[in-house]
């Protein structure tokens, strides 16, 4: 099957990016907390060039980079598969996030394949589920893979905003918000459920029909998820000089899933008697979907 490669932004070029090959000595990191929903994170890359402002990631420690070069280094885990593969046995009946501190789907990634080859590994493994989160349309060139896990998947794509010039200024090099809403829209026409996160919650232009736009993009579900600030956080600047300091403020983040809530209303349980109504979106517990936004561990 010829996979789908669809429009993409111009990725950064590889040119300004450091990109540091390595052999991993790890690459499934236990998850004890349950609340996160999953046993084990899975990155196949360290660094991410995404390099969105708000992502902690920067500061775990590293002995080459600074936080203020988050964004300009990656390293490959070149043998992240074969890792996986002879950890195997680890998974069973486990439940895998693909990736807690990275992008699965970085420009990188149409070089690499790891995450694609990290993907073949788990799908041999039949009582694994998988977790994958990204942020860009490039994991549409995996959807005959991702079709073939079937249920054991669950797909998320994070639109924090409906405002691409909001996330020119927040997530400058992740792919722009139009070609997110496509990639959402080609998931679900390929029978695949996509989970919207809003999640870091950044700045909304039209709240209502930001959440209409996530219910017509064919969107199985929706969570809302705040931003977390570190200590001193250098982003708390970036949201102050541009006066979004409101994405803070608990009542916007109540606004915004009511939205989310109107636009995904309640499913009734399909059968009587006395079965509660089945929440749909929004008003679910927020996903621990971890990692891009909350501290783990
Ligand atoms: S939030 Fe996710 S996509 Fe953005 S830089 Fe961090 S790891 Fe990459």
């Amino acid at each position: 099957m010829t996979p789908f490669l669809p429009p993409m932004d111009p990725p950064l070029p590889f040119g300004s990016l450091l990109v540091e090959p390595e052999e991993a000595r790890s690459i499934l990191r236990p998850q004890k907390d349950e609340r996160y929903g999953f046993g084990f994170a899975l990155s196949p890359y360290r660094g991410c060039s995404h390099g969105c402002r708000y992502c902690y990631v920067r500061e775990y420690p590293n002995a080459l980079h600074a936080p203020g070069d988050w964004g300009g280094w990656v390293a490959p885990k070149l043998n992240a598969p074969e890792l996986l593969w002879s950890q195997r046995h680890k998974l069973h009946n486990a439940r895998v996030f693909m990736a807690s501190a990275t992008d699965p789907y970085q420009p990188l990634e149409r070089q690499y394949r790891l995450s694609r080859r990290c993907l073949e590994v788990l799908l041999l493994c039949p009582t694994t589920d998988v977790i994958v989160h990204t942020r860009s349309p490039l994991v549409l060139q995996d959807l005959d893979l991702l079709r073939a896990f079937g249920s054991r998947l669950s797909l998320g794509l994070s639109i924090p905003t409906d405002d691409d010039t909001v996330r020119q200024v927040v997530e400058p090099h992740a792919p722009a918000i139009p070609s997110r809403w496509a990639a959402v829209e080609r998931l679900a026409a390929a029978g695949i459920q996509v989970t919207v996160g809003v999640a870091p919650l950044l700045a909304v232009h039209d709240a209502q029909a930001f959440a209409r736009r996530t219910r017509a993009s064919g969107a199985t579900n929706a969570w809302v998820g705040g931003l977390r600030l570190l200590k001193q956080d250098p982003f708390y600047k970036v949201l102050a000089d541009h006066g979004w300091l409101k994405v803070l403020d608990p009542d916007y983040k109540d606004s915004i899933r009511q939205a989310f809530a109107e636009a995904f209303p309640t499913r009734k349980a399909p059968k009587p008697p006395k079965a509660k109504a089945m929440p749909a979106v929004a008003i679910m517990p927020e996903p621990r979907q971890p990692g891009l936004f909350d501290r783990v561990g």
